[in-house]
């Protein structure tokens, strides 16, 4: 029977990134992914690397949004010079529009928190100010908050080069699906279409598919989809210098020449198909603060499913009563700026026991009964 120190079922970021440091380390690792290498949302995210917001930032998700986002950093050189791959992550200013008092008086939070980052810093601009970092920018825009030193990065190409720098470290890469997992003696039998491979430790990071490993647990792990779309637009004129945000859309330029624009957040379970609705809704959503979207031709539309947990935060953790298996998923609208310090906190709690981070409060256990924690 083939066997494997840690076997790590799924290939996006999170199980991607956990093989990098695992195998770094000199841990023989094996992922399986049922599809392809970033054949899920780590392939069709935007790839905005911004640790001053979202769920629980700032909050109880700060830590390990921020430890991220500087790993992020030393990786693009460090996966670069591995791999030989480039995946485009260069800083990105963002700028978060306001039109109302109320909307600029909920910025607030993210400027406050901006004093504790490292290497990114918040600023007011009125509507001319804006419009100088991009004229394009609706003239009813009266203001917003530019954010300076947010990253940008190419989400796929990312996911990819570091699959590609564990394989240097000798991960192997399967394309299986993994149906079933028992206990057998010490060790852990993993079950795919292709037949059985044993495991000292097993990490599921299946996204929003990882919710279908209750059944072989018997225990909840209540992870669902959160789908999302974004248009490639061709839109005259030069490369957008920021990033606009207003609500939950964004508009921004990327390495392909497009504007990439988004998003929705619909849940409508694992339906991942572009649709007509989506699109309509994206463009008349973006067209309130960056208008050439309405005369921009569509390129492609893609939809993509987030993991998302029933409290929003990730799930990360020994399985109770499981030993040596463990959860990495639910990393929600953040999962590409949270991979590295995901996958490392898990390659540390598999391989040594134990991470810097303390993630007590991603614990599987949080949604077991008593009795199982
Ligand atoms: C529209 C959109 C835009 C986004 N933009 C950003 C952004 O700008 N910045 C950011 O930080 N995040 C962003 N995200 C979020 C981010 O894409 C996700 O949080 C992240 O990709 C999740 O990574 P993952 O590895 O947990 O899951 P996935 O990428 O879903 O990977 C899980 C993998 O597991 C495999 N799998 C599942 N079940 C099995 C099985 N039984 N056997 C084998 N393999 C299996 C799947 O095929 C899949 O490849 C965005 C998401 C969306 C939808």
């Amino acid at each position: 029977m083939e066997t494997s120190d840690v076997v790590i079922v799924g290939g996006g970021a999170v199980g991607c990134a956990t093989a990098y440091f695992l195998a770094k380390d000199g841990v023989k690792v094996t992922v399986l992914e049922k599809d392809t290498v970033a054949g899920a949302a780590s392939g069709y995210a935007m790839g905005l690397l911004s640790p001053l917001s979202g769920a629980g930032i700032p909050g109880p998700l700060e830590e390990l949004s921020l430890v991220g986002f500087l790993m992020h950093r030393d990786l693009v050189g460090e996966l670069k010079e591995a791999t030989g791959l480039e995946y485009h992550a260069h800083p990105k200013d963002s700028i978060y529009l306001a039109f109302s008092d109320e909307e600029a008086e909920a910025l607030g939070a993210i400027e406050d928190y901006s004093s504790k980052v490292d290497g990114v810093s918040c600023r007011w601009l009125n509507g001319a100010e804006i419009r100088t970092f991009e004229p394009r920018v609706s003239e009813a825009v009266p203001r917003g908050l530019l954010v300076e030193g947010t990253w940008l990065l190419e989400a796929d190409e990312y996911t990819r080069a570091l699959a590609k720098g564990a394989e240097g470290y000798g991960a192997i890469f399967r394309e299986n699906e993994v149906t079933g997992l028992k206990r057998s003696g010490g060790n852990l039998r993993v079950q795919t279409e292709g037949g059985v491979i044993e495991a000292e430790k097993v990490v599921l990071a299946m996204g929003p598919w990882t919710g279908a490993v209750q059944e072989w647990f018997d225990l909840p792990v209540p992870v669902s989809p959160l789908k999302g779309q974004i248009l490639r637009m061709e839109i005259p004129g030069p490369p957008m210098r920021c990033s606009l945000h207003y609500n939950s859309n964004y508009a921004g330029s990327k390495p392909d020449g497009l504007v990439w624009i988004g998003t929705t957040e619909e849940r409508v379970g694992f339906d991942d198909q572009p649709t007509e609705e989506a699109k309509v809704k994206i463009i008349k959503e973006v067209a309130i603060f960056f208008p050439p979207v309405t005369e921009g031709r569509l390129v492609r539309q893609t939809a993509c499913l987030r993991p998302v947990s029933s409290d929003g935060l990730p799930i990360i953790g020994q399985v109770p009563g499981w030993d040596g298996v463990y959860l990495s998923t639910g990393a929600g609208r953040k999962g590409i700026i949270l991979s590295p310090s995901m996958g490392k906190v898990t390659a540390d709690l598999v391989a040594k026991g134990q991470s810097e981070i303390s993630v007590d409060i991603f614990s599987p256990g949080r949604f077991m009964p008593i009795a199982g924690r």
